[in-house]
């Protein structure tokens, strides 16, 4: 262990470097990364360009081999050490995920410990059976192995950026890749330095893992290199179809986790206080920046009115503020940029016909919880992720309009139904477009153990979690063997 006097995350270890097979400066500069609630310098990160992405790359490709014939049993304890490390230190390291994200403190340990949860279970991968036993075609014996499949790239968003790079990074790992991970210029201590620095003291090999800090320039730099054999990609649409183009360009395999428009269908029989409740967690955990946030709260017209009020009065009881000096229930947004977009979707609504009965504005990052009732097709508000804690409420007459409301969104990433008969639930989530379904709950749940990923704009099919690392993180090697070479005809 060297642990210095600033904790275990060791500010002097890696202030303005990047992690390339160790702590050194890249050849871009240094990032200085902010916090959203005040624009305060928390520290300052290298910045990664292509010439540094080339080294990682080239770096973790001449680790894997010996990292992927390592006992399963070593790779398992180093990952378990590391899940340790991050739950040994996760006030300390919750601390800067509040300040550089604006996350609040639950927010910030649900990271800390489904990061750890993720690490754990992908621990339990390195020990589970890679292969089969093929039929006999002839008398060889005939068998199908998983094999990792090299280097694997890993890009990741700024809004959960602890638990998304660690879901692939771990993974990866655990099978016996190595990683070169680009984390989000924004939030690159939550998303990479921790997860360099647990690892690093778990004793990861040198060279398996690279954490390079940096830009969209950086992300295709990854994307395009030919030492990266797989990119596991977590963000926009619009930056996923550019790594998916790159990707097919070079024909490299590519796992696709993208945003959503996510419906929360309430029923006329639902308990109208618990689900005003489920909308208001999934509208405005995180401020909305999530990508399987409650995006469309899809309501029976006859129980319109009795929710509507109830999610309202919720709204109005959420301060918003900064998390690491105040009891608040919403942070910042993250950019000033993404405020102006969050207010562009609400003035559209109302322009457009829709009523807005709380929040609607901000100070400076601090966006107002905001209820928008009477949402429609063609208003931004009914197609569009906000990604900002804006309850969209729009009514349906039968469970039939409800199904065709909540399938018309081009994303199908996850959806809620609540009511008090759960095969009526049931039946309308049968016919629901979508990667996640839940019965009587809302729509951002999350976990290790589940195959999570989206249909539509909301992914390429590909799942991440659960039973789903094993296909996405290795692939099938079809051995056969002979006793002794035998002739052909020719
Ligand atoms: P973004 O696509 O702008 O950025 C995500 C990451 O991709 C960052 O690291 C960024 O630097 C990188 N990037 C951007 N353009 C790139 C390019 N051309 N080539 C390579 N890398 C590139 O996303 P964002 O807006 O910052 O993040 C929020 C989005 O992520 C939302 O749409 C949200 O729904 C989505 N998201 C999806 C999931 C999921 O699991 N499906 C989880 C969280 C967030």
């Amino acid at each position: 262990m060297n642990m210095h006097a600033t904790g275990f995350i060791d500010t002097a270890r890696w202030a303005g470097k990047a992690y390339i097979s160790d702590w050194q400066a890249s050849s871009a500069g240094t990032i200085d990364v902010s916090d959203p609630s005040n624009g305060n310098i928390l520290a300052s990160v290298g910045l990664c360009g292509p010439t540094d992405i080339a080294r990682a790359a080239k770096e973790a490709k001449d680790a894997q081999k010996a990292w992927a014939k390592a006992l399963a049993s070593e790779r398992a304890a180093i990952l378990n050490k590391a899940a340790d490390l991050l739950e040994q230190n996760g006030d300390e390291l919750a601390s800067w995920i509040i300040r550089e994200t604006g996350s609040i403190h639950a927010k910030a340990m649900i990271e800390i410990e489904h990061g750890a949860l993720f690490i754990r279970h992908a621990a339990s991968l390195a020990t589970q059976p890679m292969g089969i036993f093929l039929s006999g075609m002839d008398e060889r014996t005939n068998y199908a192995r998983r094999v990792p499949h090299g280097v694997v790239g890993v890009i990741s968003p700024f809004n959960f950026p602890l638990v998304l790079s660690v879901r692939s990074i771990a993974a990866a790992l655990a099978l016996g890749n190595s990683v070169v991970h680009k984390p989000d210029p924004r939030t690159p201590i939550s998303g990479g330095i921790i997860i360099a620095r647990i690892f690093e003291e778990a004793g990861l090999p040198r060279g398996v893992l690279h954490v390079v800090p940096g830009g969209a320039d950086a992300g295709e730099a990854l994307c395009s290199d030919p030492n990266v054999a797989m990119i596991s990609f977590t963000g926009s649409a619009g930056g996923g179809a550019k790594v998916g183009e790159i990707c097919g360009r070079h024909l490299k395999r590519v796992q696709l986790e993208l945003g959503g428009k996510n419906a929360l269908i309430i029923l006329d029989d639902a308990d109208l206080d618990i689900a005003a409740s489920n909308a208001a967690w999934g509208t405005f955990l995180h401020q909305g920046q999530i990508c399987m946030a409650t995006g469309l709260i899809l309501v029976d017209e006859r129980i319109e009115q009795d929710l509507t009020e109830r999610l309202v009065a919720k709204a109005n009881r959420l301060p918003a503020g900064d998390p690491s000096t105040g009891q608040v229930a919403l942070g910042p947004i993250i950019s000033d940029a993404q405020v102006q977009n969050i207010q562009k979707i609400v003035d559209d609504a109302v322009a457009k016909g829709a009523k807005l009965l709380a929040g609607g504005t901000h100070d400076r990052r601090f966006y107002a919880a905001t209820v928008l009732s009477g949402v429609k097709p063609g208003m931004l508000a009914f197609e569009e992720e906000i990604f900002g804690p804006v309850a969209c409420i729009a009514s349906f007459k039968s469970d039939s309009e409800a199904v065709e409301l909540a399938n018309s969104s081009d994303y199908g990433l996850a959806a809620g139904v609540i009511s008090g008969n759960m095969a009526r639930a049931m039946a309308i989530g049968d016919q629901l477009n979508v990667g996640q379904l839940h019965i009587n709950d809302q729509t951002v749940n999350g976990g290790p153990y589940a195959p999570f990923g989206g249909r539509g704009k909301s992914g390429n099919g590909t799942r991440v979690g659960g039973p789903a690392d094993i296909e996405e993180f290795t692939q099938w090697q079809w051995v056969s063997v002979k006793p002794t070479a035998t002739p052909y005809p020719f």
